[in-house]
């Protein structure tokens, strides 16, 4: 037990106590996903919310019927690639929904492996947990919407708490890690006045990202019929949102950045 009470794990014991981690998918290198760094990129099943454009509808719908991969195998590899591989980058889903997440980012930790957390908000005590106990170093949320009870439910396809995501917002603002705030921004769901509440709700963040929406693979079929916006209009929501946080670009799917503010 350590000295805060909380018990204490070490790559051997995490794997002698059998994390149960359902990981659906390993990349081991990545150059773009976390800017400036190499980095792995583990995928983790199952999700609180439905967004319709959502690209990742086996994770969040059907993930039984995906084979996991042991969590053991993850932490050798990663141990295997200390030295050229600098972090990894927990995504899903939501990370937050398993329980034995800390115990896994503990392990990751102790080899010395830097751990961005991607999130959507929904889970501030969680997030506020994890850095606290420096499990992570760098977290990346989405913003689903501007922070109106009506909009935010529309875009996440569940109702959902937006004091939760105030909260992490807060959180994230004030830890002292990087971060940055994501939005996809999809035509039929969010205009430029939309982009700007946010930003203007998150005034002072660091980075803010737009993204663009891509019309494939959507947990929402319908949205599929839907035409993004030109790369000019974000760029333009860029620009007006940029004028609110420390910078914000546009990212296409693939991770390429397409338009900075700076
Ligand atoms: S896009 Fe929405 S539904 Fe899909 S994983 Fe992210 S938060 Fe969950």
């Amino acid at each position: 037990m350590a000295k805060n009470g909380l018990l204490r794990f070490t790559h051997s014991s995490a794997l002698r106590y059998g994390v149960i981690l359902p990981i659906k998918g390993f990349i081991e290198n990545s150059l773009i996903e976390w800017e400036g760094k190499i980095v792995s990129i583990i995928f983790l099943p199952t999700c609180n919310l439905r967004c319709p454009y959502c690209h990742a509808p086996h994770l969040v719908q059907t993930p039984n019927e995906l084979e996991s991969i042991p969590v053991d195998a993850v932490i050798d590899k990663m141990k295997q690639n200390l030295g050229w591989v600098d972090g990894i980058v927990v995504t899903g889903g939501e990370p937050t929904t398993h329980r034995q997440l800390d115990v896994f980012l503990h392990s990751l930790k102790e080899l010395g492996v830097l751990v961005r957390l991607d999130t959507n908000g929904t889970n501030p005590h969680i997030l506020k947990d994890f850095i606290a106990r420096n499990l992570v170093d760098c977290v990346a949320m989405d913003i689903k919407a501007p922070l109106q009870k009506e909009k935010y439910d529309l875009v996440s396809g569940v109702p959902c708490a937006i004091e939760d995501i105030e909260e992490s917002i807060r959180i994230i603002m004030e830890s002292g890690i990087e971060y940055e705030f994501r939005t996809t921004v999809c035509p039929s769901q969010l205009d430029g006045d939309d982009i700007e509440d946010i930003a203007r709700t998150i005034q002072g963040a660091e980075r803010y990202i737009l993204q663009a929406f891509r019309p494939n693979h959507c947990l929402d079929t319908g949205m599929l019929k839907i035409d993004p916006y030109p790369p000019e209009t974000l760029r333009s929501f860029a620009a007006s949102a940029g004028k609110y946080v420390g910078y914000c670009c546009v990212r296409g799917e693939e991770g390429k950045v397409l338009q900075r503010n700076w």
